[in-house]
């Protein structure tokens, strides 16, 4: 029901925390609390180290993920993603909720929205050998951009997320990491908003700009059917066919 994503350059130091001192957790975390209004009933974060993707999910209250991360800390990071979740497809459990793994654990996606061909989708994916450990639709998408990855896309990320997006049906907006690609965000959206911000050395991406207002207040809106790659020092948009686009720049200025 909320998503938030972020990517950063680094300190100056060469250390992890961003230009602002701050690492990919604590934006994400802090975009989370901001979008709590929306309604959720659980809540994830998924972060790329030097040890790939790693991320940690709880049903229930953004306090339980919390408390998942105090007693199982994640290390400071660049590249991060995080969601709260109205589910829809699956109950409200841990395993169901965002982000949902795929390619082997290299690469994460959390999601809003329905993906109405999910099951005709698990079904062909299935039979390829792809094992799925949720209920989700979300994770058919995931799955689907995670082989298209492997495959088709040659390992670039962009192009898995809109060979996939050529496939998908219904209203999503999509936020996937890869662990071979460590300073990239790669989102999509369809019938569901999606917001970029931008930093210096450092952009973010929401569901809506209170996941990342107070970082930022110079935003991108995307369009429909629209993808966007986000880097700490670019962001590129296109269409599902990988058609060079433009989002609709504006400045925040509502008080947070
Ligand atoms: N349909 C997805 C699920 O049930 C995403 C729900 C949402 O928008 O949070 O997991």
């Amino acid at each position: 029901c909320g998503i938030v994503g972020y990517v950063g350059r680094g300190g100056s130091a060469g250390t992890l925390a961003g230009p602002e001192g701050h690492g990919a957790l604590d934006v994400v975390l802090e975009g989370l609390r901001r979008l709590e209004y929306r309604g959720y009933d659980s809540a994830g974060v998924a972060v790329i180290t030097g040890n790939g993707i790693e991320s940690r999910k709880k049903s229930g209250k953004l306090t339980n993920l919390l408390d998942e991360l105090q007693a199982n800390p994640l290390p400071e990071s660049l590249t991060g993603i995080g969601h709260t979740r109205w589910a829809t497809h699956g109950g409200p459990t841990d395993r169901n909720a965002h982000p949902h793994l795929a390619d082997g654990g290299k690469l994460a996606v959390i999601h809003n929205g329905i993906i109405e061909n999910f099951a005709e989708l698990k079904r062909t994916l299935s039979a390829q050998g792809v094992e799925f450990v949720s209920e989700t639709d979300t994770e058919v998408a995931a799955a689907l951009i995670g082989e298209l990855f492997r495959g088709e896309a040659g390992g670039d990320l962009t192009r898995a997320m809109q060979l996939a997006c050529q496939r998908l049906e219904g209203a999503f907006t999509l936020l996937a990491i890869h662990r071979d690609q460590p300073d990239t965000v790669v989102a999509a959206r369809r019938n569901s908003p999606l917001v970029v911000g931008l930093g210096d050395g450092e952009n973010f991406l929401g569901s809506d700009v209170s996941g990342f207002i107070d970082f930022t207040r110079r935003a991108v809106e995307l369009g429909q059917d629209q993808i966007v790659t986000i880097t700490p020092d670019s962001f590129e948009v296109t269409d599902f066919n990988g058609k060079p686009a433009q989002g609709r720049e504006f400045q925040v200025d509502w008080d947070a």
